[in-house]
């Protein structure tokens, strides 16, 4: 067949509408819309003016566990959407906005590809509206503020060696996982032991992503705890009283973007916490209002349905009323394989032995998706080097463990040509049949036992290790009045367990829990598994190696 050319170069010939085009077919009003040039804009929720009508339907889309390449969830998120608008379905995409760590490192961006994608991709990729820099700053304004407040005498009593939140920027950067700052004398701050995370770790960025709308942001903020006093009480940033600055930092850009997919369908890019990390999903503002605008939203959870899906369900769909009535597994040919034990390099070599040993893996996330209520429909994302043989067998398979699924190609020929059509088919006809949501655990269930219940029950493990630390965080979490609150476990993407080289589907393992962090305005208790690292590092040849700029100021090398 053709050969398809690079993400960037087709996104480059992709001709966009005007984004006050793509608003009015949206059913957006004229005072709703903030022009950011002629492809951008923010759309006020609170200048919104739609019709009372039931929300629209959910669609998450998440996925087996992947190669470090990315399975396509994005892009199928993309495709899907344009597929089902093509079916004639009123449709909007919310996806999350890239963070510069993948962007620059290795993973590359996070706006679909071949001709999947949300426009101008560029510029989403990079800096787009700003919101990053808005968040990073919020964050680090609170820093700034609690380091001064130290400095000045410390009303508060906070204990500079027990706090738990650190200073962040969007970057892969491991040199600064543990600094020392305030050095130089008394003039220069109180020295104390630091670090920095990355800002899509940040609780400001999962406070941003499921506040309900300003108010509620002002509100969680303030609930935040960002470490304790001498005397061992948390503090939080209603007590030091910087929650109305940050809010006024954020209040633009709590507002969602507008941007189009190749194909003219809308889509809102607005928020952007890791999966393996962090809560893993867009904005709730962007989900309800795009949920406000179209009949079906295609939304995405981050990694595999284990991380990203599993928190969709059990922590955003309990904030607010957002279940899914479908969710999409994205499975490939050559992630199967890796799982059946072939080497990376090797994936694109016919295997069917290897393809039928590493379906194991599909086959616990599609478990795990049941286990919420939920039928999954499997979309086998179709790569140039699949077979018909591997493309048969996994179709084949999936009729007889009973799931519905449709091989997609629309990264190749694209959800507005017909490459997703028998993917938007099974998806319409899974949204309405009948299901009943149920997140995985009460609330009421003692934080230890909701750990323990997420590895047994969605990752297979025997049970759970706490460190000491972890032992003395629960306690303390206890004491503190915060059992109730939801878990965000903190995993390596690539396995079920918490060791990113045990592929397929282990069984008789036990998962280590070294830390616990409690984010109380996020509403949640963050477990650090394994190793972790909530500021990642960048790769030995990072992607920013093949970038530049053309003599036209062209952007070169974005994938
Ligand atoms: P995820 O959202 O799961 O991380 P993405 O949708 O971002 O994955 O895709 C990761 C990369 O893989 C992108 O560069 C994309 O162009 C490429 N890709 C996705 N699907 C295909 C496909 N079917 N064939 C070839 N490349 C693909």
């Amino acid at each position: 067949g053709k050969t398809v050319p690079g993400d960037l170069e087709i996104a480059r010939q992709a001709v966009m509408k005007p984004i006050s085009d793509i608003a009015a077919a949206a059913g957006v009003n004229d005072e709703a819309v903030e022009f950011y040039g002629r492809y951008k804009a923010k759309i006020d929720p609170a200048k919104l003016m739609t019709p009372a009508r039931s929300p629209g339907k959910v669609v998450l889309v998440s996925a087996m566990s992947p190669t470090p390449a990315g399975e396509g969830k994005s892009t199928l998120t993309v495709g899907l959407a344009d597929s089902l608008s093509r079916a004639g379905h009123k449709v909007m995409i919310a996806l999350r906005e890239p963070s510069l760590g993948p962007v620059l490192g290795m993973k590359g961006g996070a706006t679909g590809g071949g001709y999947s994608q949300v426009l101008p991709m560029d510029e989403i990729n990079l800096h787009f509206t700003g919101d990053f820099h808005a968040i990073t700053s919020a964050n680090n304004a609170l820093m700034a503020l609690v380091d001064n407040h130290i400095f000045q005498g410390n009303e508060l009593g906070i204990d500079p060696r027990r706090l738990t939140f650190k200073r962040v920027l969007d970057m892969n950067d491991r040199s600064l996982r543990e600094v020392v700052i305030g050095l130089g004398g008394p003039a220069q701050g109180v020295p104390r032991q630091d670090g920095f995370d990355i800002t899509v770790a940040s609780e400001i960025m999962a406070v941003f992503c499921l506040a309900a709308d300003l108010a509620d942001l002002r509100e969680r903020l303030g609930r935040i705890t960002f470490g304790y006093t001498y005397d061992r009480s948390p503090v939080t940033v209603a007590d030091l009283g910087v929650q109305g600055a940050l809010t006024l930092l954020l209040k633009e850009a709590l507002k969602p973007n507008l941007v189009q997919t190749i194909a003219g369908t809308p889509a809102l890019v607005h928020g952007g916490p890791f999966a393996n990390i962090a809560h893993g999903c867009n904005s709730l503002i962007a989900t309800q209002t795009a949920r406000r605008l179209a009949d079906i939203v295609v939304t995405e959870a981050g990694f595999g349905a284990d991380l990203g899906a599993e928190k969709f369900m059990d922590i955003k769909s309990r904030v607010a009323d957002v279940a899914p009535s479908a969710v999409v597994l994205v499975a490939t040919v050559r992630a199967l394989k890796m799982h059946g034990g072939v080497a990376k390099d090797n994936l694109t070599a016919p295997n069917v032995e290897a393809l039928a040993a590493g379906v194991v893996n599909l086959q616990r996330h599609i478990r795990n998706v049941r286990k919420f209520g939920i039928e999954p429909v499997v979309a086998i994302n179709k790569f140039g080097t699949d077979t018909p043989e591997e493309l048969d067998w996994l179709s084949d398979w999936c009729t007889a463990e009973g799931v519905p699924s449709a091989v997609a190609d629309v990264w190749g020929r694209g959800g507005g040509g017909d490459g997703g059509d028998e993917l938007a088919a099974k998806v319409a006809e899974a949204i309405d049949a009948p299901h009943g949501f149920k997140p995985l655990y009460p609330l009421e269930m003692p934080v230890a036992d909701k750990i323990r219940t997420i590895v047994q029950e969605i990752y297979g493990a025997d049970g759970v290790d706490f460190s000491v630390p972890a032992l003395r965080r629960l306690a303390e979490i206890e004491k503190n009045g915060w059992s109730g609150l939801p878990v965000c476990m903190a995993k390596t993407q690539y396995s079920f367990t918490d060791d990113a080289t045990r592929l397929g589907a282990p069984t008789g393992f036990t998962v280590h829990v070294r830390d616990l962090i409690p984010k109380t305005g996020a509403g949640f208790i963050v477990a650090l598994t394994g190793a972790v690292m909530t500021m990642p590092g960048l790769p030995k040849v990072p992607a920013a190696l093949r970038m530049d700029v053309d003599g036209a100021g062209n952007p070169v090398g974005l994938s």
